[in-house]
């Protein structure tokens, strides 16, 4: 018997997520020691967590289950984002929260401001929502006409990344408005926020379709732990409560995320480092005269690579043990994301920008 009959029957072409890929593994394929790696490809912080959110994972009580309601942790992010504890509900991730809110609306069609951030789609393939992408002008403004017609054509959940991952771009709160007054759900992925400033927090009150999602994962360090949060309005909240796995925060991300609340005056400082360091990437980059960075408000800049194939560059980069983010799709082709990483990585990736050359 063939026990596949059984599967969903439009998982049959489903492609995981293209995930990066972890560095011992990849030290071992390039025979060199892992600590010799420069990794910018995943938009990590390159300092790692505060000592104090360290010390507060490994001292958690890994014997006794989470609270289900993650009181604790809801009414520090609640402080941290001046919003009311009734307005926060945290996940394993935000990726954790998009496949909560897919499953809560469960949309005929799902709008995806593209490119931008594969987990959408992805999730929403899981969720059998059909995605409707809407492209992006050429700076990646978002197209506010084609995002109604997508609602008007039965679209009931947009997705809006901003800051965008990879354009690194933001969206006004104008143009967020203007998505807000249609008849749907606009959730705005806020993952890269303490980088920018630039907030949808204040619509909140104003707009009960506005779901703001946040996440430890890049300003804290805290990718590994998997600690992320949604801001919507109460009754959203209590639903996605409702329906979320009891224990989708454990312990130790939840001590760390509340000592990163706890300690975020010098964690923004070093967040304040790394933008500066963004900046002089971006800088250094361009100058090399055919790699064409885009206006980044997060810790990662886009570049257009010119006169060469970016498949090309960034295999060539990673041969030499310095990763880049690079795209196998049609509207990336020409285009390399690289982190902000500490001011040594971008000095090795600026020698073997060069030594690789065009
Ligand atoms: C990294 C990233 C996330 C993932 O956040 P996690 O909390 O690590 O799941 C979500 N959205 C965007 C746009 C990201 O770049």
């Amino acid at each position: 018997m063939d026990p596949l009959r059984f599967v969903r029957s439009d998982f049959a072409h489903l492609e995981g997520y293209a995930a990066v890929q972890p560095i011992d593994v990849l030290a071992a394929e390039l025979g060199m020691p892992p600590e010799s790696i420069v990794k910018l490809d995943a938009n990590e912080n390159p300092w790692g967590p505060h000592a104090a959110v360290n010390a507060a994972a490994s001292s958690a009580a890994l014997h006794i289950y989470p609270d289900p309601a993650q009181i604790s942790l809801r009414r520090a992010i609640a402080d941290y984002c001046n919003v009311g504890i009734e307005n926060v509900v945290c996940g394993q991730g935000a990726d954790d929260l998009i496949d909560l809110v897919l499953r809560l609306f469960a949309p005929r069609r799902a709008v995806d401001n593209v490119p931008t951030f594969g987990m959408y789609s992805f999730l929403a393939a899981v969720n059998g929502v059909e995605v409707v992408e809407v492209e992006r002008s050429r700076g990646f403004a978002l197209d506010l006409e084609a995002n109604a017609r997508a609602v008007d054509e039965g679209a009931s959940v947009i997705f809006v990344t901003s800051p965008n991952n990879p354009t690194g771009n933001v969206s006004s709160c104008r143009e967020l408005e203007s998505l807000l007054d249609l008849d749907a759900i606009v959730v705005v992925d806020e993952a890269y926020v303490e980088f920018s400033g630039s907030s949808a927090v204040p619509l909140l009150a104003r707009h009960p379709n506005l779901m703001i999602l946040r996440t430890f994962s890049k300003w804290a360090g805290l990718a590994g732990l998997r600690v992320g949060y949604a801001l919507a309005a109460a009754d959203i909240v209590r639903r996605l409560m409702a329906i979320k796995q009891p224990y989708n925060v454990n312990v130790a991300a939840e001590a760390a995320a509340r000592a990163a609340i706890e300690h975020r005056a010098e964690i923004l400082e070093t967040t304040r480092g790394i933008v500066e360091e963004r900046d002089r990437m971006s800088r250094l980059v361009g100058d090399l005269g055919w790699l064409r960075p885009f206006p980044s408000e997060a810790n990662f800049v886009l570049f257009a690579v010119e006169g060469r194939k970016a498949a090309e560059v960034a295999a060539d980069l990673r041969e030499r043990g310095v990763l880049v983010r690079y795209y196998e799709k049609p509207l990336l082709e020409n285009f390399i994301r690289i982190s902000a990483g500490r001011p040594e990585d971008t000095d090795r990736l600026v020698a073997t920008l060069q030594e690789v050359g065009r």
